[in-house]
């Protein structure tokens, strides 16, 4: 019973959908910021195909160069282009020496085998063969790269679907009992389900590829609206989330929460003197040093220009004012290179175990911070939620370094 099924129907539903997959990749290309990367290769590759395949469908119009040779080796580009894109995507080197000699080698079969020595199957197997390197790279690359989403699922599936029926394809146009089928539009299920593949693949990959061009959009603009972009610290926005995070762990087990707020002093004099720059490697500096003076994991951030805070959980008043000493000290040791001296002031706010809302602990410690400010900096005032009255600094942990107020610049 003959297969009720036009095949030039199909390629033409094919090149009508990888045109308007073109047009909406385009669209995407032009809205999305730069740094996600890709998306032009994409977007121009579609658009190679919408022609590749235009040429193919034109075949009894145009001479066998411009729509058999022409139409596959711009087939092949295309799909390069989107392989471009996915190794563009996921940041890879890419290897288009490689891939461009493929290109040629497979455009070269293609011209042989239409014009020298005309044999569909030979061009069957020839175009699949490359067809199926570039969706096998393709896959590779998002199987190893892609985000552990399910975004990345989808575009694997469908990369594996597609790689299995071009693959197939290919072998079974290199099997001696060839099927009788000397062109294209030869019916039979093999090449049903070879050039159906294809309406479904430009659109079935176009979403895969807009779906993880979305979420990683997303993820970055998470990232980017959580981090300092000088320091690479969380922000005071993301530091507040950690603190309802931990807070509510804390009011869970009763454990107390400690805050640092602390300060650098006299930066302005820094910036004024050193110049800007200097006074951001400065900033720097401090990052690393107080990074290393607390424990691993433990919150930091930035807050403000020279301002940062630190979270403590599951401390008392005494273990948080050591941590603050450690970081004031850690800054008096071990300046980084190019660095002129500089100190830091510190206001701890602790809540005893009490659940206390950020904004109460940043007001603790900031009238800690200006007691520190205005006993002459370089120091360390604690505070308890409930008392705004600084405490004295216990006996056991005042530490052998002098207090100064930052060193005037020279
Ligand atoms: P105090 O000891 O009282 O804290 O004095 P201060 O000079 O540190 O404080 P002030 O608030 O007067 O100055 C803070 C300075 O921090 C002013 C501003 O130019 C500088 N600043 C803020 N953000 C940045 C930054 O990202 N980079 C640099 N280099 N400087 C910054
Ligand atoms: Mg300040
Ligand atoms: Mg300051």
């Amino acid at each position: 019973m003959p297969i009720p099924i036009d095949l030039r129907t199909v390629t033409l539903i094919a090149v009508i959908t990888v045109g308007l997959m073109a047009v909406v990749q385009f669209s995407v290309y032009r809205g999305f910021p730069r740094f996600i990367r890709g998306l032009g290769a994409w977007a121009l590759g579609s658009a190679v195909l919408f022609v590749a395949g235009c040429l193919l469908m034109l075949r009894s119009y145009l001479p066998e160069w411009a729509s058999l040779v022409g139409g596959n080796a711009m087939l092949l580009v295309g799909f390069c282009l989107w392989l471009f894109g996915i190794q563009a995507f996921y940041g890879r080197p890419l290897r288009w020496r490689l891939l461009c000699a493929l290109v040629v080698a497979g455009s070269a079969g293609i011209a042989w085998w239409s014009l020298v020595q005309p044999d569909y199957m030979a061009r069957l197997a020839c175009i699949t063969f490359v067809l199926s390197v570039f969706y096998g790279a393709q896959l590779v690359l998002v199987v190893r790269h892609g985000q552990r989403h399910f975004n990345t699922w989808f575009l694997a599936v469908a990369l594996v679907i597609q790689l299995l029926i071009v693959a197939v394809r290919c072998v079974t146009a290199l099997l001696p009992d060839r099927v009788a089928e000397t062109d294209l539009y030869a019916v039979t299920p093999f090449q049903i389900a070879y050039l159906a593949s294809y309406s479904m693949t430009a659109l079935i990959l176009t979403v895969g590829f807009i779906m993880a061009a979305t979420c990683r959009l997303q993820t970055e603009l998470e990232q980017r609206s959580s981090i300092d972009p000088l320091t690479g610290l969380l922000n005071r926005r993301a530091f507040a989330c950690v603190h309802e995070r931990q807070r509510a762990a804390a009011a869970r087990s009763g454990l107390p929460i400690a805050l640092l707020l602390v300060d650098l002093d006299q930066f302005k004099s820094i910036n004024d003197h050193y110049g800007h720059s200097v006074g951001d490697q400065v900033l720097l500096d401090f990052c690393r040093s107080a990074a290393n003076a607390i424990p691993p994991d433990t919150p930091l951030a930035r807050i403000g220009g020279e301002e940062f805070a630190i979270l403590l959980t599951g401390v008392d008043m005494a273990s948080a004012h050591a941590q603050a000493e450690a970081v004031r000290c850690a800054i008096l040791h071990h300046v980084g290179p190019g660095i002129p001296p500089y100190t830091c002031s510190i206001g701890v706010a602790g809540t005893g175990g009490a659940d206390c809302t950020l904004d109460a602990l940043m007001l603790v410690a900031d009238k800690a911070l200006y007691a520190a400010k205005k006993d002459g900096r370089n120091r360390v005032k604690t505070a308890q939620v409930g008392e705004y009255k600084p405490q004295p600094v216990p006996q056991a942990l005042a530490t052998a370094e002098p207090a100064y107020a930052a060193a005037p610049p020279a």
